[in-house]
């Protein structure tokens, strides 16, 4: 898969430094790090903005769900007039700026089709629709929630009532009076039913699994904050203790409108299974209020009704898909030690999930959000950094000479051909070929 094999019309490109994939959060946090350790990388991006999930993929009264103190990416923190909870404008906003700041200049449009690691010439090679990039170092930023998730319900596919998922949900004004069941119970389920719930639409929420539903605020207090706090001192099953205590004090029993807890604490569930609870915003007043029914699981989807598990059977207006998110790196990453093929996601759990061999790093793959995402991204830039410094000292190019150099099929022939007779590795003499 060498450039030599390539159709003519397509372009090959060295990129000197590493080439990232993904501009959201994480790819813009990963630049940013390199940028301050003086490295070059290259973003590409397959929609046409930065911060896509965001800008794209979400309802228009969503707020950060974790304070801004725990969402900031590397060296910037967040306006001091914005909110505790910043909206998804304000955050937007706060990445363009911070992309601004770092100069980072994605390329947009660039969706990667797949990227495989070459033994013999010991680069990666990066394929996009027009483009062949081919760089010493890869990182994968395309986030957790690249996809959305559609449950694999009976008979849903032959539904032929209206159908969306929630990554395609903006807000419930033109629902007005509809009849709408949200399929999901996570914070985007829950945070769908209560912007429908103050549209005036009627909402059932299927609630099929057992789940830990918080206060977003304890007394004043973020929930998260607060926890982060106790785990300076405390186990977490004594934690999980207290967060529960509370969350019966401030919500009552979740159990009572059929809403049951899992075994696990919520902290404990968090780190064994990944699994995140439900911040409340609203929503589970509504729900205790009933004008949020929560139902039973669905049996099946017949041509325009949803039938329940305990039988019943009803004709909706809307159905809204909030069954999340998933990654999509096993479908065009060809590589198997560093990613696991089934998720998506790096084989080993945080910490240890940001490096695999070959020069491939992950940011943002941590199941932890943005805190998980700055972390990433300073561990793989120190480590890159330290071997860009080691073998490129000798090539003295400046940060605004770096923008991504264009090599002949036929230049960058001979200069594998070298590496494959020499058996080198650096770029420095890389620098003597040329
Ligand atoms: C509704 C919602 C609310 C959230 N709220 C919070 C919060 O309050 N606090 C928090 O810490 N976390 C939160 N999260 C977690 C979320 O993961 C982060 O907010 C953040 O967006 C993750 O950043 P990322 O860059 O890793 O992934 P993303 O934001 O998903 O960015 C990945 C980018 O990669 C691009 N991409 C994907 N595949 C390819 C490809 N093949 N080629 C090229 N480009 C590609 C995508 O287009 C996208 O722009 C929330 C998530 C959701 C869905």
């Amino acid at each position: 898969m060498s450039c030599d094999t390539m159709k003519p019309e397509s372009k090959c490109v060295w990129i000197p430094g590493p080439v990232i994939i993904g501009a959201g959060p994480s790819g813009l946090a990963a630049a940013a790090c390199l940028k301050e350790r003086g490295v070059p990388s290259l973003i590409l991006e397959k929609e046409g903005c930065i911060g896509s999930l965001w800008r794209l993929k979400t309802h228009d009264s969503l707020q950060l769900h974790l304070p801004k103190e725990f969402c900031q990416l590397p060296y910037v923190p967040f306006p001091s007039e914005f909110p505790t909870y910043a909206s998804k404008q304000q955050f937007i906003s706060y990445l363009e700026d911070y992309a601004d700041h770092f100069g980072i200049k994605p390329m947009f449009g660039q969706e990667v089709q797949w990227a495989m690691y070459e033994e013999t010439t010991g680069f990666w090679q990066v394929q996009t629709s027009e483009t062949r990039y081919v760089c010493r170092w890869l990182i994968i930023a395309s986030g957790e929630n690249a996809e959305p998730v559609t449950p694999d319900i009976d008979g849903l596919s032959n539904y032929r009532g209206e159908l969306m998922h929630s990554s395609t949900y903006k807000d419930g004004t033109q629902f007005k009076g509809n009849k709408i069941l949200v399929v999901g119970c996570g914070n985007s389920g829950m945070e769908v039913s209560l912007d429908l719930c103050n549209n005036g639409a009627q909402v059932s929420l299927v609630v099929r699994d057992k789940l830990h539903i918080l206060p977003r605020e304890v007394f004043g207090k973020s929930t998260f904050a607060l926890s982060v706090w106790l785990m300076k001192w405390f186990h977490v099953k004594l934690i999980d203790r207290i967060i529960l205590l509370c969350a019966r004090l401030i919500l009552g029993d979740t159990n009572e409108v059929g809403i049951k807890r899992p075994e696990m604490g919520p902290l404990e569930l968090k780190n064994y299974k990944g699994k995140t609870p439900v911040l409340d915003v609203g929503a589970f007043a509504r729900i205790k209020s009933g004008e949020i029914k929560v139902v039973d699981g669905i049996q099946r989807f017949t041509t325009n009704y949803v039938e329940f598990l305990d039988g019943r059977v009803e004709e909706f207006d809307l159905v809204v898909i909030a069954t999340g998110y998933k990654s999509n790196v096993s479908s065009w990453l060809k590589e198997g030690d560093f990613f696991n093929r089934e998720d998506g996601f790096p084989k080993k759990p945080f910490p240890n999930n940001w490096k695999g061999n070959n020069g491939i790093y992950s940011v943002g793959f941590t199941k932890r959000g943005l805190l998980g995402t700055s972390i990433d991204a300073q561990r793989v830039a120190e480590d890159i950094s330290r071997q860009w410094n080691s073998e490129t000292k000798h090539l003295h190019l400046k940060l605004e000479e770096m923008k991504p150099r264009r090599l002949a099929v036929q230049e960058l022939n001979s200069f594998f051909a070298f590496y494959k007779r020499k058996l080198i590795r650096n770029l420095y003499y890389l620098d003597a070929r040329r």
